[in-house]
């Protein structure tokens, strides 16, 4: 097997997101949005959303309103967290033809006790973000197969503007690395867009084609994050 990449994008940047189409085509790419707040969408968005889906991406959940988790349980409990959080917007995704067959986790935090009850609901839990990732062991996040908990934790960026992205040196180690080893990992980003504003949770759509481009060059196939938890 030659390796492959998820690669996801967290919240609601749809209509960038939408525009990259011909990026990815032009690459035979497929990508995961991972989305939250769906209820808000506006029905061009929903739309814009169906047309990716359609593309083959995935469209993935992302919680219902993007709390911080920690205080959210130590207010309300995990039972209300499951009820509010996640299933009344799984509800929601799928009532609008998403299937929500997979969650990626708000802040990148989880608990083993939401991992044990995501892991009943999700082929796959996206967990922990690509800033904890120990870089001595880069390969304990390159994936095999699944732990019971169904949890995968990122591997790398694909905000490859955020100020904490290690440079592309490191992310070609870790394209490298996913070639020679046959496993899959996990790259998050968000938006997609020119560079200007004040955020910087976002890749331009130039380095989205470096990236795609390098995955290419090595082989690698790209697959979504329920296909994370298929056996390869
Ligand atoms: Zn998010």
């Amino acid at each position: 097997m030659p390796g492959a990449i998820a690669l996801t994008f967290d919240d609601l940047f749809v209509g960038n997101w939408h525009a990259a189409r011909p990026l990815f085509d032009a690459f035979g790419a497929r990508a995961t949005f991972c989305v939250c707040k769906i209820h808000k969408a506006r029905p061009r968005q929903i739309a814009k959303l169906r047309a990716l889906q359609a593309d083959g991406h995935e469209i993935a959940y992302h919680s219902r309103t993007h709390p911080r988790l920690e205080p959210y349980l130590e207010k309300h409990g995990l039972a209300h967290w499951l009820e509010h959080e996640i299933d009344a917007g799984v509800a929601e995704h799928r009532a609008l033809g998403f299937p929500a067959e997979s969650f990626a986790s708000p802040f990148h935090a989880s608990t083993p006790e939401t991992r044990a009850e995501t892991a009943r609901r999700f082929a796959v839990t996206r967990a922990a973000g690509p800033r904890s990732l120990n870089r001595a062991d880069p390969a304990s996040r390159i994936y095999h197969r699944l732990d019971p908990d169904r949890a995968v934790d990122c591997l790398g960026f694909c905000d490859l503007r955020h100020s904490a992205f290690p440079g592309w040196d490191w992310q070609m180690r870790l394209l490298d690395l996913i070639a020679e080893t046959g496993g899959t990992g996990v790259f998050a980003g968000h938006d997609i867009r020119a560079p200007g504003r004040k955020s910087e949770f976002f890749s331009t759509p130039e380095d989205l084609r470096r990236l795609l481009g390098a995955a290419v060059d090595r082989g690698l196939t790209f697959v979504t994050l329920r296909e994370v938890g298929r056996s390869r």
